[in-house]
């Protein structure tokens, strides 16, 4: 069984930290002058490692195994939040560098091969998961046209410019090389932690269905309108939210959330009665099922809404993504390898957050594996995971890597 050298592991992880360090974290935004030095140097430990590395037209960092058996594709993201953890992201790059060099140094593991790929932009600072959705060919010349920063609406043409990367090919993915796709992350939620296991096998990555609720109420004089007459759109908005909490508890799954990310009100004055508000809303879960039925109650508030109240209510869905299913056999093959490293101490969980292995696995079976996150923390910069953890969970990573790869020929 190939072994992973931990010194090696930490020393890089720690590394790749120095590229925008912040307090105990980074900040290392997609294509920030510190964001292009780690890719830079990414791909070097790529090199050395004995792949061909390549940074790509949109900024992936791609080193191919020259191995001629099968090939596992190995993957997550290198940028980070704005004054977020270290751990998010280059956790699951790392890890795929090291299982490559304990491949090449393990004579058993000959002829097996892993590419290792640092996809662009998972975090959003452009786009949404533009790097993955690129190399899976989800993403057009257009979509990159139009992709500006969220932060300071800078052109991504331009930025992928001025750090060399425009002009270069994307590269795209040849299914027919793969037996799959795996990726490493941090939990970023507390049941790992709070329960002392160490490796969380993902089943799936949860969907986010998307909405807006815009409520027509009447604008007025908030002292001269009284309660009979007025018609205040806030507070049928809120008296809608109100009972969507109280009515999807009966029709949730175990692990559905549901979110109100943002209200406004029209025209937010403290004497004018609201005359518009609107609600940008959101559920997940990893079951088609359930999210069918918040939808129908959702539509079906609205209703009843209208029915019963004086403001009018619409709702508008904004985006349905699919939700994307592990692999049945990988995720077996991981808890094999915890079995082996760590027994008792794994659990199969779903992804309430979106990883670019939900869009590897449109294309390929793919495997998520978790690491315990020190009190759930995650988009904070104070995110940790302790040196054991993070040392195991590489070693069931690479374990199960390889069992798989033995288990599975290509396509
Ligand atoms: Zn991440």
């Amino acid at each position: 069984m190939p072994t992973i050298n931990p010194d090696r592991l930490l020393r890089d992880l720690r590394e790749l930290a120095t590229f925008g360090a912040y307090k105990t974290g980074v900040h290392r935004p997609s294509l920030s002058a510190e964001d292009v030095a780690a890719r830079h140097w990414f791909a070097e430990r790529l090199s050395e490692a004995g792949l061909d590395a390549r940074i790509d037209g949109i900024g992936n960092v791609i080193g191919y195994s020259r191995a001629q058996g099968p090939k596992m594709l190995i993957g997550s993201h290198i940028e980070s939040q704005n004054y977020a953890g270290w751990l998010d992201g280059p956790l699951g790059i790392v890890y795929g560098l090291e299982t490559a060099r304990a491949f090449r140094e393990d004579p058993a593991a000959a002829g097996l091969g892993v590419d290792v790929a640092a996809w662009f932009d998972e975090e959003g600072h452009f786009g949404s998961f533009l790097g993955s959705r690129s190399f899976v060919g989800l993403l057009s010349e257009e979509d990159i046209d139009r992709a500006r920063n969220r932060y300071d609406n800078t052109p991504l043409r331009e930025a992928l410019e001025r750090a060399g990367f425009a002009g270069r090919p994307r590269e795209t993915v040849r299914p027919e090389r793969y037996c799959g796709y795996f990726e490493a992350h941090i939990e970023q939620g507390d049941t790992l932690d709070s329960t002392g296991l160490k490796i969380g096998v993902v089943t799936a990555i949860v969907a986010i269905w998307q909405y807006r609720i815009i409520v027509e109420g009447e604008q007025n004089h908030a002292g001269t309108t009284s309660m009979a007459r007025r018609r205040d759109a806030g507070l049928a908005l809120v008296r809608l939210l109100s009972a969507i909490d109280r009515r999807f508890p009966e029709l949730a799954g175990p692990r559905s959330v549901w979110t109100t990310g943002r209200i406004t009100l029209d025209p937010g004055a403290p004497s004018i009665i609201p005359g518009r508000a609107e609600a940008l809303f959101q559920f997940r879960d990893a079951d088609t099922a359930v999210l069918e039925r918040l939808h129908a109650e959702l539509f079906r508030l609205v209703e009843e809404a209208n029915t019963t109240g004086r403001c009018t209510l619409s709702v508008e869905v904004m985006s349905q993504s699919i939700p994307a299913l592990m692999d049945e056999a990988f995720q077996q093959a991981i808890e094999a390898a915890a079995a082996r490293h760590c027994p008792g101490r794994a659990m199969r969980m779903p992804s309430g957050a979106g990883h670019d292995a939900q869009y590897l696995a449109r294309r390929m079976p793919a495997a998520m594996l978790f690491v315990p996150s020190i009190g759930g923390i995650s988009h904070h910069w104070t995110e940790n995971t302790s040196d054991e953890d993070i040392v195991l969970g590489c070693q069931v990573f690479c374990d199960a890597v390889a069992h798989a790869l033995r288990a599975r020929p290509p396509a």
